[in-house]
């Protein structure tokens, strides 16, 4: 079968990639390997599973009527209800008619006689068209650490981000969580409220602040309805895509009343804006310092067992260095008497047992085990599509010692291919759907571009290629981010390459600069006819 487009993964990115490739009359097939829309809201259905992006401003923004009907309930939406938004927008124009559920690719060849993508997928399918489009997220492949032993445990064993569609229901079970990132921070409060007892095996403390999650009046959802337009272009000229980030004096140049009152009321008002109190916090140690000192501070009233609270206490990176965590109620969970923190970097888990996890000093004896270990960030679900570009080249290959993208949107050698929030992109330093729509109306906008003139091929210069990859770096080490072992350094993962991924210029900068290069006729890129 032969398609003008064949998009991967039906998420944000895939939906609205589809609705705009087929705005320009082109025939689009899309894959996804879940049996429904939504991509991470549609994997990750582990209880507690929210956004940390407020609901009104994580939301699609290129549909006004789309925009004005629907109702958020709550400040931060939970899974269930970003799922049904999700279904809604396929219902709303039709999306899934062109869409291959259940199904993965599992090999994708450039065809350079023919100009063509030739697409393999898991169910034995042979389709091909001229613009390859990946759509697969930056945290759709799963992590799972290979402890000993993992596979005789007897009871159930879950990945947050493989949730059972059924739910689980913890009432009277012993419940071990492996990993204290977003997903454990989010799903410990709520399992503990109903298991008989929980254990958590933390390896990294992780800065977290308070959600102060309310439902949303119809006041204030008209309100922010009303002033749409507005509040959408601020988020696109900002640094991160979210409101009401970013403040604008130093927090050395203000005393030290000044610094705590502001973060006092950003800590009250709750979510990710209190990174932005102070210009400095993600650039100069010393600020950051005392940012991460207040977090603290906070912990240790939280806590009422000083040992606990001292294990729970961010030591070995700047605060924001990862991404920070939005919660509700994770560390007052330690006060729980049937809540048990284990710290297995003084204590390692050596092996999992038929029934439970048994770590250097103890056995912890469990019915059901939980990881929420994470991703493979970023490259992984691109690495694992079986890219090959021109001359056999693989994709795996040519990434080798990290990955090199021109904008993050293609990669030299593998024309005709874009990929949505690619590694070079603001991608998870951002509020990703406000990045998931920059990228789908570039691509769009490209393509029929590209149409327009009769041009088959679109790669990356490698030059081009080059200084975008070495000012991604080269930025990212104007800040505190590369000092932090975190998933946005591959570092979760044994083997990957220790590159900082993502694009930290800010998203309203990254803008400009993508609207520039296609000013210029794509600068940057070569194109043939
Ligand atoms: C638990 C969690 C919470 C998050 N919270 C926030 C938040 O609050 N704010 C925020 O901005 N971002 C958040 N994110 C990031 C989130 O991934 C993005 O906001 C957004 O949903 C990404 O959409 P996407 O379509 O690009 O990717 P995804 O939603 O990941 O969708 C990609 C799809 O591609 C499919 N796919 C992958 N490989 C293949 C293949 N080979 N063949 C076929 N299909 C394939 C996958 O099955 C998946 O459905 C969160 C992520 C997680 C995991």
């Amino acid at each position: 079968m032969r398609f003008d487009a064949i998009v991967v993964g039906a998420g944000f990115s895939g939906m609205y990639m589809l609705h705009r490739l087929r705005g320009l009359g082109l025939s689009v097939r899309v894959f996804e390997a879940g049996d429904g829309v939504g991509g991470t809201w549609y994997w990750n259905r582990y209880p507690g599973a929210r956004c940390d992006v407020e609901s009104m401003e994580y939301s699609f923004s290129f549909d006004r009527e789309l925009e004005q009907e629907w109702e958020w309930s709550e400040r931060y939406a939970s899974q269930p209800e970003i799922l049904r938004y999700a279904e809604h927008v396929a219902d709303r124009f039709d999306l899934r008619r062109d869409i291959t559920f259940g199904t993965r690719v599992t090999g994708a060849a450039y065809d350079e006689a023919d100009h063509l993508w030739r697409v393999e997928t898991d169910g034995g399918e042979r389709v091909a068209a001229r613009w390859l489009i990946t759509a697969v997220g930056c945290l759709s492949a799963a992590r799972v650490p290979d402890f000993p032993g993992a596979s005789t445990f007897g009871g159930a064993s879950l990945h947050t981000g493989r949730w059972p569609h059924e739910g689980v229901d913890f009432s009277g079970l012993r419940v071990a969580v492996i990993g204290t990132g977003s997903s454990g921070i989010q799903s410990i409060p709520v399992i503990a409220d109903q298991a008989e007892h929980v254990t958590v095996f933390q390896r990294t403390p992780n800065f977290s602040v308070p959600a102060h999650n309310r439902p949303l009046t119809p006041e204030y959802q008209n309100q922010v309805k009303a002033d749409y337009p507005d509040l959408r272009r601020q988020m696109r000229e900002s640094m991160t895509g979210l409101l009401g980030a970013a403040g604008t004096v130093p927090a050395l140049e203000v005393t030290q009343e000044e610094r705590t009152r502001e973060f006092e009321a950003r800590w009250a008002r709750g979510g990710i804006p209190f990174l932005g109190a102070f210009t400095d916090i993600a650039v100069d140690p010393r600020a950051n310092e005392l940012a991460a000192e207040f977090v603290r501070g906070k912990i240790r009233e939280i806590v009422s067992d000083a040992r606990t609270a001292e294990l729970l206490m961010p030591r070995d990176h700047p605060i924001g260095s990862k991404r920070i965590c939005v919660d509700t109620g994770y560390f007052a969970t330690y006060n729980r008497p049937d809540v048990t923190l284990v710290d297995v970097r003084s204590d390692p888990i050596e092996e999992i047992t038929p029934t439970g996890v048994r770590t250097a000093a103890a056995h912890h004896e469990v019915d059901v085990i939980v990881y929420a270990t994470g991703f493979d960030a970023m490259t992984g679900p691109l690495l694992r599509l079986g890219i090959t570009g021109r001359g056999g080249l693989s994709l795996k290959r040519k990434w080798e010692a990290g990955p090199r993208t021109y904008l993050g949107l293609m990669s030299a050698g593998f024309p005709n291919l874009f990929t949505i929030t690619g590694p070079g992109s603001p991608s998870v330093l951002s509020n990703m759907i406000v990045s998931i729509e920059q990228h789908v109306d570039w691509i769009a906008d490209c393509v029929a571009w590209l149409h327009e003139r009769g041009v088959t091929a679109i790669d990356a210069d490698p030059q081009a290629e080059k200084n975008w990859t070495a000012h991604v770096d080269e930025v990212s080490r104007f800040t505190l981010y590369p000092q932090a072992n975190s998933w946005y350094m591959g570092a979760n993962i044994p083997g990957k390459p220790r590159v900082f991924m993502p694009y930290v210029g800010g998203v309203g900068a990254y803008r400009l600069k993508c609207d520039q290069v296609a000013a210029d006729g794509y600068e940057g890129f070569l194109l043939s006819s």
